[in-house]
């Protein structure tokens, strides 16, 4: 059994697909453990990004997670991190495999509908980054 972090981005917010989104994930063994949305700040995402801080799409991919709300969720399943990015599809939706939450909710690169925890190590520095021990049940 693992754990690990989905954040359903801005642009899906906006768009009012939470609802299908938490549902794909649901649908296919990944049980919600915690989930809340919430506005996050720039000194919030430049420090959950900071793995990028050098990218040159830094700057951006800042001011998107912030331009609105998201929700952050802990997902547990049988191989969660894997079962997960494989729901999200490729980073670019127009390489998303059809079917992926990114080929049929993303626009772009920048606007790619959802985050997924791409190591278990990853998952669980993530987790703890949004969720108190006694809020993921
Ligand atoms: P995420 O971390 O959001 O789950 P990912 O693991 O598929 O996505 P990363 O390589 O970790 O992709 O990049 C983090 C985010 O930065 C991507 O989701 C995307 O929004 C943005 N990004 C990544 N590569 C590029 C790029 N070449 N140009 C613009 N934005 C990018
Ligand atoms: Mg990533």
């Amino acid at each position: 059994m693992e754990r690990t972090l989905s954040i359903i981005k801005p642009d899906a917010v906006a768009k009012g697909v939470i609802g299908k989104i938490l549902d794909r994930f649901e649908s296919n063994g990944l049980r919600i453990a915690a989930t809340k949305k919430m506005q996050l700040s720039r000194a919030d995402a430049e420090a959950f990004y900071a793995v990028h801080s050098e990218r040159p799409f830094f700057r951006d991919l800042v001011d998107f997670m912030i331009s609105g709300p998201v929700v952050v969720s802990v997902l547990e399943g049988e191989n969660a991190v894997s079962k997960n990015r494989k729901l999200m599809g490729a980073t670019n939706p127009k390489e998303a495999e059809a079917g992926t939450i990114r080929a049929d909710f993303a626009q772009n690169i920048d606007a790619n509908a959802v985050h997924g925890s791409d190591s278990l190590e990853n998952a669980a520095v993530e987790i703890a980054f949004f969720f108190s021990t006694r809020e993921i049940c």
